[in-house]
């Protein structure tokens, strides 16, 4: 997303975002049940930052992505892009939005047409953009491919025939703007230190946000369980999923152990997802209210936002613990001062 703004103003604001998928049975194909991949989430991105969207397969985060540029189309909720409501944009306004608005997939295979050779693919954002000259157009797609480090050639190849990099670097080449197609570069943040650009970056990866998210939002089963900093998140995680999601990941130096949070079962199907919290047919610490009663989205600690009856309760007796000791270290204080001079050392009578 192109943006000159700091990081405090919010580019995109997205509010109880839902997508139902219809699926069709019986002999008239009627709509028998809903797949919800993506059930009621919020959140917003800030000029100039990097917001990672993780969780495992089928939680909803690429279908988040999607939505937000209406490549699908919503069933609720709102998406706000600097100012404009994007579901309420007729189809000139939204082809000028996608100037400024793309989306980098972790996995760039999903976002490619099989069907069609890659030159096709990273050329269509400028034929969406109206440069209807073909021959222009290929020139501009080579010089893309060159600038990521890929061959003339490769424009006519189709997606299967590439390496899981060369992949990455066509989605970098698909999302380099028309505007900043003169600058050679191949690192996402370099582009964002220069041209002060906006990510959502959605992956399933945690080391791989890690590395470049300003926040981090974790997905579960079409909701959002715990959104806060990138450090918070990894240092201290509030959610039982996020603490087994980030118990996965390897840690590169032996001498380390990690307790591993092994989660038991499947991700339940998103037709029917479990009553209460989702998770709480996978979480190792769900009590009786879990099973009955869905957790909101909270604020438990400042600017960490978690979605969990159990950290919230944890986080409540963190304080009242510290309100305690607080209490106790706290000196006692000196009695009212009546006559100020008199309580001045250097007061002279
Ligand atoms: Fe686990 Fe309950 Fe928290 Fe859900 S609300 S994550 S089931 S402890």
């Amino acid at each position: 997303m192109s943006t000159n703004g700091n990081k405090t103003e919010d580019l995109l604001e997205v509010k109880n975002l839902q997508k139902y998928f219809p699926i069709k049975g019986g002999i008239l194909q009627r709509t028998v049940a809903h797949v919800k991949a993506v059930d009621g989430v919020s959140f917003t991105v800030k000029k100039g930052e990097t917001l990672g969207l993780v969780g495992e397969s089928g939680c909803g985060k690429t279908t988040v992505g999607r939505t937000i540029l209406r490549l699908t189309p919503a069933t609720g909720g709102s998406v706000i892009f600097e100012g404009q409501d994007v579901f309420k944009l007729n189809s000139s306004q939204l082809k000028a939005l996608r100037r400024d608005m793309q989306i980098i997939f972790q996995d760039p295979y999903s976002s490619l047409d099989p069907r069609m050779p890659v030159g096709e693919s990273v050329g269509e954002g400028l034929l969406v953009h109206g440069m209807r000259d073909a021959k222009k157009r290929n020139e501009i797609v080579i010089e893309m491919l060159r600038k990521v480090g890929l061959e003339d050639y490769h424009a006519r190849r189709y997606p299967h025939e590439f390496s899981g990099g060369q992949r990455q670097r066509i989605g970098i080449a698909r999302a380099l703007d028309v505007s900043i197609q003169s600058q050679v570069l191949n690192i996402l943040k370099d582009l964002q230190a220069e041209f002060g650009l906006t990510y959502l970056f959605i992956a399933h990866n945690l080391s791989v946000v890690e590395h470049i998210s300003d926040r981090v939002g974790v997905m579960y089963l079409g909701k959002m369980v715990e959104l806060t900093d990138r450090d918070t998140l990894f240092r201290d995680p509030l959610h039982p999923y996020t603490k087994a999601l980030l118990s996965a990941i390897p840690i590169p130096d032996p001498t380390i152990k990690r307790e591993r949070m092994i989660l038991q079962g499947d991700v339940p199907s998103p037709v029917n997802p479990p009553s209460g919290c989702r998770f709480h047919t996978r979480c190792p610490f769900a009590v009786d209210i879990c099973k009955t009663v869905e957790p909101s989205l909270e604020e438990l600690k400042p600017g960490h936002l978690v979605a969990c009856h159990v950290a919230k309760e944890q986080v409540a007796e963190q304080k009242r613990t510290m309100g305690i000791g607080a209490a106790i270290t706290t000196p006692t204080p000196e009695p009212p001062v009546t006559n100020p001079s008199a309580a001045r050392p250097d007061s002279q009578s």
